[in-house]
């Protein structure tokens, strides 16, 4: 009888852990966006350990793949392979990183190992040359341990653009455009123009409050601007659910208001804090990053 209880308590342990673990494998697959067109999105997982949530996701043409951002370490990177191999075996050809920060480019490495081709806008290019080992070295201050990070090596893009490239798959292709300063100073947009698919990185936050201290508003208005006059219907942002131009707007009024009130804000207080707290009355309620509200308040309007 015993032996029965504790058989049907392992039972229902194993079922539960089976459940959950179901539900964690599904958040994190690969979603199809259209054919030949994966990304990870809407990952409900933010924490560090799960880059931020940030997506990544990949484009399948006749010659191979192109892998639009790594993720934040060589460990998040090989759950991006393995989950790529789920859906192809076609070689990695390129690496699109649309912006240097972390959460989109430490991954880079594993890539590199596979013989991909690792492309970025100049400026972030060399942004995470400045940058990227400090941030690497002191990346407990992102909220990673030395675990997370491990065998994490940063892997430099070798081929970097100004204002357009284009990517040729043999049966589609891929357009890279950088329109001016945004979300950093080389954040790009990858438009499929086949699918009317753009992945906006960075530049689009959707259900997220948005990083904004390296953003430089007027140009990332601009670019908001741009992509409303683009022939898109579904575009991937950096973080959050798949999204439509109706989030582009969204964003464009988050930005908006966050900047008038921190600008009549801080010229009157330097207390973050304070600054924060008046500001949220003024934002939109988002599930996630409202820690971000902080941050850009002290990067971007305290800075002296
Ligand atoms: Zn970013």
């Amino acid at each position: 009888m015993k032996r029965l209880m504790i058989f049907r308590i392992w039972v229902f342990v194993f079922i539960v852990s089976l459940a959950f673990g179901q539900i964690a494998i599904a958040a994190e697959k690969l979603t199809k966006i259209a054919d030949d067109v994966y990304s990870y999105v809407d990952t409900k997982n933010s924490t560090p350990q799960n880059s931020y949530g940030a997506n990544a996701g990949i484009i399948i043409g006749k010659d191979g793949i192109v892998v639009v951002d790594t993720l934040i370490s060589a460990k998040e990177a090989k759950r991006f392979i393995r989950d790529i191999r789920s859906v192809s075996k076609k070689p990695v050809k390129y690496v699109l990183n649309t912006h240097y920060h972390l959460d989109h480019t430490f991954g880079n490495s594993e890539f590199a190992k596979l013989g991909a081709l690792i492309i970025s806008h100049t400026n972030d290019g060399n942004n995470l040359k400045i940058r990227g080992e400090t941030a690497l070295k002191n990346s407990n201050t992102y909220g990673l341990t030395e675990k997370d990070v491990k065998g994490t090596k940063i892997a430099y893009p070798v081929l970097t653009f100004n204002e357009r490239m284009e990517i040729d798959l043999g049966d589609r292709k891929i357009e890279l455009i950088y329109f001016r300063q945004s979300h950093t100073d080389g954040s790009i947009m990858v438009y499929l123009p086949d699918k009317k698919i753009l992945f906006a990185g960075d530049i689009l936050f959707t259900g997220y409050h948005p990083f904004m201290g390296e953003g430089d508003i007027e140009g990332w208005l601009k670019t908001l601007d741009y992509i409303m006059t683009m022939d898109v219907e579904k575009i991937i942002p950096g973080h959050g659910p798949v999204s439509t131009k109706k989030d582009i707007e969204d964003m464009k009024d988050y930005l908006i208001a966050f900047d008038k009130k921190a600008k009549e804000l801080a010229a009157k207080s330097d207390n973050a804090e304070f600054i924060a707290s008046e500001i949220r009355k003024f934002l939109p309620s988002r599930p996630e990053g409202a820690g971000l509200i902080l941050w850009n308040i002290q990067m971007k309007y305290l800075k002296k």
